[in-house]
């Protein structure tokens, strides 16, 4: 990379978004660690810093709020330039049968896990056209492919997620902006290990790793490879796909 790029992590503190948010600072970008949980993207950002690499941490921020995410974008840029890769990575979970699901969740899942991507892509964009270079990858989930009984209200907004990086694709590829989306596949972290306690799984994680090929639970370093891949340079002809990182789950 020639000069520094500013990358910017949603859900940065844990799981999957942390691996992500290391991996990008390791490989150069001065990197925002964003989440609603300030403690944990403060921890993560002084990892990165401790290994030598720039980080911010912007905790306390609500993707599903646009007034908060505007502003957070907005210190983004004054505090390590404008956002040139974004990794919408926040989400949040769900299990209730469907016709039990309210209106308040149904909402909640739609309002994170998809008018949040919406609301950073808006608030990054911008920046990317002018600077005529920009990387989105949106982190969807690999239920998209196959459904998931009692998480409609989930599958739903994932499946959303898949539906505005194709068209984002389409519509930006021509200002150099790439537009991607992994759905993964049985990650081993908090989200994946609360659902095992609560018995939303259908058995153990090791029950599960036995029916996977690759006969393992993902890792998040196996999300975060992926994503490094499509942020850098040389994805620049890869975009609008779907990047599956399931271990052979969903083919
Ligand atoms: P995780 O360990 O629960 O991490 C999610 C992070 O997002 C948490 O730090 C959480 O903060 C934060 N967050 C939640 N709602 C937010 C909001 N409204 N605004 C800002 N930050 C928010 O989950 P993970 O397993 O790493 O999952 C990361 C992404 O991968 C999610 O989008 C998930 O749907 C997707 N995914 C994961 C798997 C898997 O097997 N793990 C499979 C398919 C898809 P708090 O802790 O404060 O809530």
């Amino acid at each position: 990379m020639s000069r520094q790029r500013t990358a910017l992590v949603t859900g940065g503190a844990s799981g999957i978004g942390r691996a992500i948010s290391l991996r990008l600072a390791e490989d150069g970008f001065a990197t925002a660690v964003l989440d609603l949980d300030a403690q944990g993207a403060e921890k993560v950002a002084a990892e990165c810093r401790e290994k030598g690499h720039e980080a911010v941490a912007f905790g306390g921020v609500d993707v599903s709020d646009r007034a908060q995410v505007d502003s957070a974008v907005q210190r983004v840029r004054d505090t390590l330039g404008p956002v040139l890769a974004l990794v919408n990575n926040a989400g949040v979970t769900g299990t209730t049968a469907f016709l039990k699901i309210t209106d308040d969740q149904w909402d909640q899942q739609l309002a994170v896990n998809l008018s949040g991507p919406f609301y950073l892509c808006q608030a990054v964009l911008p920046g990317m056209i002018e600077a005529g270079w920009g990387r989105i990858v949106n982190i969807s989930s690999s239920s998209f492919h196959s459904g998931q009984p009692y998480m409609a209200h989930y599958v739903s907004a994932k499946s959303g997620l898949v539906g505005l990086t194709k068209c984002l694709a389409l519509e930006f590829g021509p200002k150099g902006i790439t537009v991607n989306t992994i759905p993964p596949g049985f990650i081993d972290t908090p989200m994946l290990r609360e659902s095992e306690r609560k018995g939303l799984i259908g058995g153990s994680v090791d029950h599960h790793a036995g029916l996977t090929p690759v006969r393992r639970p993902g890792r998040p370093e196996d999300i975060a490879a992926a994503c490094a891949f499509l942020v850098s340079e040389e994805a620049g002809y890869v975009t609008g796909q779907v990047i599956g990182v399931n271990g052979g789950r969903n083919t």
